[in-house]
């Protein structure tokens, strides 16, 4: 008996940028983006999403991820003030 599993369709992200805030600090960063390929998973106009229209969007999110700025832990907590 066959085990019957939607396709899923991923692409892993990496990236290794400074950190926003200004600290110098190198961030890496890695995700993974994915969809599946199945009866649910439609575009705007109702159709089911070819493999290839996935791709598209998988790639789309990729690359706006990877032109978000990144900001360390260390820069985002809220500076107390006075001592440096
Ligand atoms: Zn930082």
């Amino acid at each position: 008996m066959a085990t019957v599993t939607f396709n899923e369709i991923a692409i892993h992200g990496m990236k290794s940028v400074k950190c926003a805030g200004g600290c110098r600090r190198t961030l890496k960063r890695s995700r993974k983006f994915y969809q599946t390929l199945s009866p649910f998973n439609k575009n705007a106009a109702g159709e089911l999403k070819s493999r290839d229209q996935i791709w598209d969007e998988l790639q789309a999110e990729r690359r706006a991820w990877l032109a978000e700025p990144e900001i360390c832990k260390h820069c985002t907590q809220p500076r107390k003030d006075g001592e440096g």
